[in-house]
């Protein structure tokens, strides 16, 4: 069983298209407790998100004790806390690296909120990974919503001089945050997607391609906040279902 384990609510970054839940975060020794819960309850992969993962201090230790599980860990981050000298230790107990990437356009990552540098640095580690962790799987995730459906087969073309092994396209989900107050004007329509779809779903990739529309993003999938509560997200709706701690 597979949950995405939001760690922190904390983002060093302020995406205007962010859905990120605002919770308060556990102590690391309440977080222990969650993952040890997650563990009897038959969890084997998780995806440690937030926010920013890495902004939560115990995270290493937290990745440690799921490794030592038999847990596969993944991390989805904007990688703005890596540079080379701390790279090695940051992969540390990682099976697959997802790294967030919307746009290569300084102007545009300034103008949604990622930061005008943020490509430029993204590109730098990208380049670094395999060299550091050949085994890891590295991923791109781009989110694809009303401000970068015309610059998609840009950042495809880019995306073929790493070496990278999957990118996923998901369609924008206005279902929260300030995602949800800005959905008339980020969203795309039914139309667009399918054409985005057909370019790259049956088209011969370097990597592999992934490609979530509204109806994959709306299926079940099942929510650990950092508060320590589990929900499942489902048709737009997040349910409540217990505390972890
Ligand atoms: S989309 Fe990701 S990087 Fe941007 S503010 Fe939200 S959590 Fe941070």
């Amino acid at each position: 069983m597979r949950v995405c384990y939001n760690i922190t609510s904390k983002c060093n970054r302020n995406c205007r298209y962010c859905f990120k839940f605002e919770k308060k975060d556990l102590s690391l020794e309440d977080n222990v407790k969650v993952l040890q819960n997650l563990v009897k309850n038959g969890v084997s992969k998780i995806s440690w998100t937030g926010g920013e993962p890495f902004l939560y201090d115990g995270l290493f230790k937290l990745l440690k004790m799921s490794k030592d599980y038999g847990i596969i860990n993944s991390v989805n981050t904007n990688l703005t806390t890596v540079d080379a000298s701390n790279l090695k230790e940051k992969l540390e107990n990682v099976d697959r690296l997802i790294v967030s990437l919307d746009f290569i356009s300084d102007i545009l990552n300034e103008e949604y909120g990622i930061g005008k540098d943020y490509y430029r640095h993204v590109s730098s580690i990208l380049k670094l990974i395999k060299e550091v962790r050949p085994d890891i799987i590295l991923q791109i995730n781009t989110v694809l919503f009303r401000g970068n459906i015309d610059f998609i087969k840009d950042l495809y073309d880019e995306l073929c001089h790493y070496d990278i092994d999957c990118w996923k396209i998901i369609r924008f989900l206005p279902i929260r945050g300030k995602a949800y107050s800005l959905k008339d004007d980020l969203s795309i329509s039914d139309a667009e997607f399918k054409q985005v779809y057909e370019r790259f779903i049956n088209s011969r990739q370097p990597f592999k391609i992934i490609i979530h529309g509204l109806k994959e993003m709306e299926m079940r999938h099942d929510i650990v906040l950092s508060n320590g509560d589990v929900i499942y997200s489902e048709k737009g709706k997040d349910i409540k279902v217990k505390s972890l701690v």
